[in-house]
Formats: structure tokens, C-alpha cells, sequence
């Protein structure tokens, strides 16, 4: 009998050892939130000493929790007698305990996975409540550094090298976006399409790298002029494709005439050579009459061809009567 309560003694004893040495954080506390155990996992990472924190009030010691949360989170365990899992992605931690990783600049606090569990007593009633807190800052970095290289990665896969506006493939998957969110909000938008005029002359004149110079200077005076809502693309080689978010034909052409005049009065050094350039603009507004983002498109088009016909350097809106 008197062994028993020995081998009890002893095995507490183990046990408490573990607890106090775990690299989990433990708090319990009562149903008033008053802190019955306070681990080493705790103690380093607050600052406060077991003999400090047990029997103060969780929320005095630690007022920058989030109280009014963290109490209905304890309220519900007790009634429900469930354990609640809350991840750092919902809150990324619970306790403000500075991270020790020396990655610069990443993380300024140990990202934590929290549970809440209800403990039972030995008649089986449900006074206390375990909170467990695990360190997860190392995963949290990790899967923060992969999203942003996936980011980094799709940003890419959209962007043209050469001018750095989306490229052809993203650019129409945006037209056709567009031409779907009209199908449900009726609300227009426009899209211009533009060429460089007598472009194969600067290549053959100057050489590549002077064309790609103006295929890029071009690009950088549209971006200078577009809205931040507005969507624009590296076509093909020496085409441009915008799309004027929520802009009729009428206003897409005023827009369209701006740009043309700021190409038009351009001029790019290019070594001892002054270039300048001159475009010619196809415009379409979006009615109810395209059945396709494609056949949208190709109004522009159309209206640029027009342009060119007419002799370069000019705009056109697309016109359903012609
Ligand atoms: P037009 O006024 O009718 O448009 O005459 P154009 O000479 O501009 O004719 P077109 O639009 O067909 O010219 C396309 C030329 O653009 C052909 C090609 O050599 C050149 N090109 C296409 N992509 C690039 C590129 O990335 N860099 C450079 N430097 N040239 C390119
Ligand atoms: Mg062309
Ligand atoms: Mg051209």
C-alpha cells in the first residue's frame, strides 16, 4: 500500500519533470482563467517564472492576448467539452513570445499552433482547461517563403521579358475575363489594339536591339498613361493589346488619341541616332453584339487594320455600320 503511493508519487513526479522540460508551451488554467501550471517551455519564452504566473489571472499577466476571443474560445471547450485546434494561419500566434531563428527580417515572433483541451478531474468534471503551444515558427517561414516564390513564379509566367507588361497568353485570358463579367454585369469596357508603323525599317535601319529599345520605350509611355485598372499586353512582336476596364469606345478613343500623340512626339536615343516612332490604334467597345472575347478582339483589329489603311499614325473605333 504504502509502495503504491511511493510508485504514485514517483511517476507524478516523471511526469511533471516531462512536462516541465517539453518544447511545447503549457498553461493550464481554471475556469476563471487562473493559472494552475506555468512549463519551462513558458517560462523561457515569457520571462515569467512558474512561481510568478500560477494563480494570477491569464489575462492580467498577459493583457495583450486577445482577450474577448480567447475567452469565448475557453468558454466553448468547457461547454462543449472539445479540444480546439487553432493554426498559426487563422492567428499566428496566441502568446507574443520573440522568435529566436536568426533568419533576418522573416519572422519577429514564434509563429504557434495552439490546442485548447478540456481536462476532465477524477470525478470526471471539466474545471480546467490544457492550452498547448507549439512552436511551428520553422513551417510557417518555410510555407510563407514558398508562397512568395510561387507568387514570384506566376508573376512571371504572365509577364513579357522585353517590356514587362503580361504577355499574350495572360493578357487574353484577362480579355476573356472581361468579355464574361460583361455577360453578367452589362457594365462596358474597351479594348484598343495597336502596331508600330513601318516598324521593319527601324530593325533594318538601326539593327534588333534599337527596335527592341523602341518596343520598349512604347510600352513604358502606355503604362504611364493606363488607369490602374486598365490591362495592358505585349500582343506579338511590335503590337500592344489594352483593355479599358468599364471605358465606352467613345472615351477608349479619347485614350487612344493621347497615347498616340505621346509615341508620336517621343524621341529615343539610340547611340549618336535620335528615334521616333509612330502607331496606329484599332478600338472596340464591348456591346452585345460579340459572341466571343475573340470576335471583340478582332474588331479592334479590324479597326486597326483600318488605320493603317487610312495612312498610319492614327486612331480608329470600330464601327458596326461599316
Ligand atoms: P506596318 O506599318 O504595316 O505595321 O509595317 P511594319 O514594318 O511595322 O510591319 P509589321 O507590323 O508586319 O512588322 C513587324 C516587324 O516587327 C517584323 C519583325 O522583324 C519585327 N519584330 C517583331 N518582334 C520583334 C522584337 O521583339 N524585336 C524587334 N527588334 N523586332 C521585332
Ligand atoms: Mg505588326
Ligand atoms: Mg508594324
Amino acid at each position: 500500500m504504502i509502495g503504491d503511493t511511493h510508485q504514485e508519487i514517483e511517476d507524478l513526479h516523471w511526469n511533471l519533470g516531462l512536462l516541465q522540460n517539453l518544447e511545447v508551451g503549457l498553461v493550464v488554467v481554471d475556469r476563471d482563467s487562473y493559472i494552475c501550471m506555468w512549463n519551462g517551455f513558458m517560462e523561457n519564452h515569457s520571462g515569467i517564472s512558474a512561481s510568478k504566473a500560477v494563480n494570477q489571472n491569464l489575462f492580467s499577466l498577459y493583457p495583450e492576448l486577445p482577450v474577448r476571443w480567447l475567452k469565448k474560445k475557453i468558454e466553448a471547450v468547457l461547454l462543449l467539452s472539445n479540444t480546439a485546434y487553432i493554426s498559426w494561419e487563422q492567428r499566428p500566434y496566441l502568446f507574443p513570445f520573440k522568435s529566436h531563428r536568426p533568419i533576418t527580417g522573416s519572422a519577429h515572433y514564434m509563429y504557434q499552433n495552439v490546442t485548447l483541451s478540456p481536462l476532465s478531474s477524477p470525478t470526471g468534471q471539466i474545471d480546467h482547461i490544457g492550452i498547448l503551444i507549439y512552436d511551428v515558427t520553422d513551417n510557417a517561414i518555410a510555407q510563407q517563403k514558398l508562397e512568395a516564390a510561387n507568387k514570384q513564379l506566376q508573376s512571371l509566367s504572365r509577364t513579357d521579358g522585353l517590356t514587362g507588361l503580361y504577355n499574350r497568353a495572360y493578357w487574353q485570358e484577362c480579355l476573356e475575363k472581361e468579355f464574361d463579367r460583361f455577360a453578367r454585369m452589362h457594365e462596358t469596357s474597351s479594348v484598343i489594339m495597336f502596331d508600330i508603323d513601318h516598324f521593319k525599317k527601324v530593325n533594318d535601319t538601326y539593327g534588333h536591339q534599337a527596335g527592341d529599345l523602341v518596343i520598349k520605350t512604347i510600352a513604358q509611355t502606355l503604362q504611364q498613361y493606363v488607369r490602374k485598372t486598365d490591362i495592358t499586353g505585349r500582343y506579338g512582336g511590335e503590337e500592344y493589346g489594352a483593355i479599358l476596364v468599364g471605358t465606352s469606345g467613345e472615351n477608349a478613343l479619347i485614350f487612344a488619341e493621347r497615347i498616340r500623340a505621346a509615341v508620336e512626339a517621343t524621341v529615343m536615343e539610340y547611340g549618336e541616332h535620335s528615334l521616333s516612332v509612330t502607331i496606329s490604334l484599332g478600338v472596340s467597345q464591348l456591346t452585345q453584339e460579340q459572341d466571343s472575347a475573340l470576335s471583340w478582339l478582332e474588331q479592334a483589329d479590324q479597326a486597326l487594320y483600318k488605320s493603317k489603311q487610312n495612312g498610319r499614325n492614327r486612331v480608329t473605333l470600330f464601327d458596326t455600320e461599316v
